[in-house]
């Protein structure tokens, strides 16, 4: 197993699958399961998820709503779906455990770094909700956040692309991939990995990035294994 501890983020979006709106059971359930292989062989699984699927506050505040309220309301979503996915992962028989940034302590236990390191060596699953807790932040920033916090020795950004493109590969059929690359060529190039505050953070914490396709079956685990899925930002 070349990682023993991760951060998974999964954006907001993801969890549509195909709808328009909210969030698609089967995918959830498919989630559970990838996840669960690699909670199976001994890796500690941490998971910030997104609030995009339900709300970001940024098309709150293009339809004239005030940022840091539609912020907070972000930061709800996110709480929302990471109640959802802990349910799939209890009903998948991984146990889990949900942190806010908001306390909320009828259905989360406040983000506190020490119990959640506890918990992942306790083979718990534990997924951060609310973000930062800050508005004018996103959910990558969380991730990288959070990661850097407990340690985890890299960062893997599920999305429905299979990496880091010199193009967007949905509208360029002749974009290229790239199997690896360094910060500073990601900042020559100027490619789009996470935002600039996320990608800033890892880069000043030299904590690794791997975008890769989390809807790919048994991508998660190839990539716990040390093979060569996505694409990996490093050093
Ligand atoms: N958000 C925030 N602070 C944070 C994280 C999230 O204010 O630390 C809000 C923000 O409005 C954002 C929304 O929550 O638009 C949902 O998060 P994000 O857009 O990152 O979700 P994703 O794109 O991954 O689905």
């Amino acid at each position: 197993m070349k990682y023993k501890r991760i951060l998974l983020k999964l954006s907001g979006e993801a969890l549509m699958g195909n709808r328009q709106y909210g969030i698609d059971n089967d995918r959830l359930k498919e989630y559970a399961t990838e996840i669960k292989k690699v909670v199976e062989k001994g890796c500690e699984v941490a998971i910030v998820i997104g609030g995009g699927n339900i709300f970001r506050g940024l098309a709150g505040a293009a339809t004239g709503m005030d940022r840091v309220q539609g912020d907070y309301m972000g930061m709800l979503a996110t709480v929302i779906n990471g109640m959802a996915l802990q349910d799939a992962l209890e009903d998948a028989g991984i146990m889990t455990r949900l942190q806010s940034a908001i306390e909320m302590d009828k259905v989360a236990e406040p983000f506190i770094k020490r119990k959640a390191v506890r918990h992942l060596e306790k083979g718990r699953v534990v997924i951060f909700g609310a973000g930062t807790g800050n508005p004018y932040f996103t959910t990558d920033t969380a991730a990288t956040l959070r990661a850097i916090e407990i340690d985890a020795d890299v960062i893997l950004k599920g999305t429905r692309v299979d990496g880091i493109y010199d193009s967007d590969p949905e509208k360029n059929a002749d974009a290229v991939k790239f199997s690896s690359l360094s910060f500073d060529e990601v900042f020559e190039k100027n490619l789009k990995v996470m935002d600039m505050t996320a990608f800033t953070l890892s880069h000043e914490n030299k904590l690794p990035i791997i975008v890769f396709d989390m809807n790919k079956e048994g991508n998660l685990e190839r990539l716990i294994d040390g093979e060569n899925v996505g694409t990996l930002v490093n050093m």
